[in-house]
């Protein structure tokens, strides 16, 4: 008798101390959201110190905010543009590494990417209450201003050379964001971890519930409710981003206007696709990529900077 109270006293331990182990295990998984870089940031970190590293990772998103919003006061950004022709505007060495690879990527794409866009995305303003589509006046005036050579770069300065070019880094900010996050995030106890900026995925470590550690991530279906995926890529590491038409559009007459601008015509770039995917290590490369191969159609480019390329279609009614 005292034997069988010795075991179950045993087994009842044994359970306790399993449960224990399961609930620390899972409170090791920490996600939270915030709304920066005008998107909505998810993270997911597993690891004995996820709760510290979300915080400290919404940090330096933020940090990167305050360096490249066109509307904060105090950016690099909005110093440069509200900067004169031959200005010498010292800058952050983030800002500075994001436009010397912005000038990188405009100069290889045939200036397809460019982020002296900023007067035309200005104009189109895609997500004002009522948007317009603009004249072709309008848009003509812009176009004097756009133009990657307009923008000079010197010993981590940037000049301009006329007054009125501005620039935007809504192509790109997202893409660097996402490296400093992951290498933020490296720096803490984790096992892994899960970024999303808006759609664009950075993955590093292991992922507990996948039976190969891996991390798949779903190709949007453009037009359709977040979350409806036909395809998807299994990665151990690196960075998954889209360039979609359906990520901000309005419609009128029958006609759909999205942010997407081709530099050369002032307009939305009309393609028979309608997101274009990267994937690769580096997220700030993979981010200018996907937005440069939106406008060319080309995957050239994938190849020299070793990435892999996806085009979506909306479903067919
Ligand atoms: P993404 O979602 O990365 O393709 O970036 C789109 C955003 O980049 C737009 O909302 C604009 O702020 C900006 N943009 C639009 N057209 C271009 C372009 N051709 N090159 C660089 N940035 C652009
Ligand atoms: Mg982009």
């Amino acid at each position: 008798m005292k034997k069988l109270k010795t075991v179950l006293i045993a087994l009842m331990v044994v359970f306790i101390l399993a449960g224990l182990y399961l609930a620390s295990n899972r409170e090791k998984e920490f996600s939270a959201t915030q709304f920066l870089l005008d998107t909505t940031c998810s993270l997911t970190f597993y690891g004995d110190e996820s709760r510290e590293a979300t915080e400290a990772v919404f940090e330096e998103i933020g940090r990167i905010e305050n360096l490249m919003s066109m509307y904060k006061e105090t950016s690099d950004v909005y110093r440069i543009n509200t900067s004169k022709a031959g200005e010498e505007i010292s800058v952050s060495p983030d800002t500075y590494e994001v436009l010397e690879t912005a000038q990188e990527i405009a100069k290889e794409s045939g200036g397809a990417f460019d982020i002296t866009v900023a007067p035309l995305t200005t104009l189109w303003n895609f997500t004002a209450e009522t948007p317009k589509v603009p004249t072709e006046e309008e848009i003509k005036e812009c176009l004097n201003f756009v133009g990657y050579e307009n923008i000079i770069l010197k010993d981590g300065k940037v000049i301009k050379t006329k007054d009125e070019v501005r620039i935007d880094l809504g192509g790109i900010a997202k893409g660097y964001a996402g490296d400093r996050a992951k290498e933020v995030a490296e720096r803490f106890n984790l096992t892994g971890g899960i970024i999303d900026l808006g759609g664009n995925i950075i993955c590093f470590g292991e992922n507990p519930k996948s039976e190969y550690k891996i991390w798949r991530v779903g190709i949007q279906v453009p037009f359709s409710p977040t979350g409806t995926y036909e395809k998807t890529i299994d990665i151990k590491y690196g960075a998954v981003v889209t360039s979609g038409n359906y990520q901000r559009y309005f419609e009128k007459g029958g006609e759909i206007y999205h942010h997407i601008i081709d530099p050369k015509t002032g307009y939305p770039h009309k393609a028979d696709y309608d997101s274009v995917t990267v994937a690769m290590e580096s997220s700030l490369i993979a981010d200018c990529l996907a937005t440069a191969v939106f406008v060319t159609g080309d995957e050239e480019l994938l190849e020299k900077y070793q990435g892999e390329v996806y085009f979506e279609k909306a479903f067919k009614e």
